[in-house]
């Protein structure tokens, strides 16, 4: 998934196994890239973030799963 497919502004792309995973790495992105972002996130209100999560289980939906591959070292696609 993309920072834009969990409402971010750029398109910096993890991947992660599970939603919570996923999750940790797109908070871990936003306080390195997108700081200015943390305290809005931090004070959503409950619909606020009712509706982030509906937007964000459908872009999990549509993400291509992450295959258990081997641990190996592969060279970053340019
Ligand atoms: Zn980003």
């Amino acid at each position: 998934m993309t920072c834009a497919n969990m409402g971010g502004p750029c398109d910096h792309e993890m991947v992660a196994e599970t939603q919570e995973e996923m999750m940790m790495k797109g908070m871990e992105h936003v306080k390195a890239a997108h700081p200015e972002m943390v305290h809005d996130i931090e004070n959503m209100t409950p619909e606020q973030s009712a509706e982030w999560q509906k937007g964000y289980d459908a872009a999990w939906a549509a993400a291509p799963m992450v295959e258990e591959a081997p641990h190996e070292d592969v060279p970053m696609a340019a």
